[in-house]
């Protein structure tokens, strides 16, 4: 989508520290980190947000969670506990309306969040 930073990055016209790429998924470093491993985890196809998530294929959802167990395991996330947060709307703070999971681990995350 046009003017879309995420569909920007997916297409190359952006650069990102690229983690993990299939068909279906791409994982890259968040640009203002919130722990010392944060990475948004972004299906290729745009839509805005979990809202929309029947514009997805049962496949293409999937492969997003597939994609955050592999990358998780391959940095070791899953050792002491990592964390998945999608913020839905202004009052949840999304500030990018492309469907997106952060993946925050290595450090110590309270509960309830803020
Ligand atoms: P949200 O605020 O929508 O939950 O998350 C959007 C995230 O995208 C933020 O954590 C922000 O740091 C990250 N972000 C915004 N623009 C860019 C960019 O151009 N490159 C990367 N790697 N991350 C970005
Ligand atoms: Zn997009």
């Amino acid at each position: 989508m046009k003017d879309c930073v995420f569909c920007k990055i997916i297409n190359k016209e952006i650069a990102s520290e690229i983690v993990y790429e299939d068909n279906y998924t791409i994982i890259f470093k968040d640009l203002n980190p919130k722990a010392p491993v944060h990475l948004l985890a972004v299906p290729k196809k745009h839509i805005d947000s979990v809202m929309d998530i029947k514009n997805l294929s049962a496949e293409e959802f999937l492969a997003i969670f597939k994609a955050i167990a592999d990358t998780a395991k391959e940095l070791n996330l899953d050792a002491d506990g990592f964390r998945i947060v999608t913020n839905t709307g202004l009052a949840a703070g999304q500030s990018v309306n492309h469907l997106h999971f952060h993946v925050l681990g290595k450090r110590i995350f309270s509960w309830p969040p803020g």
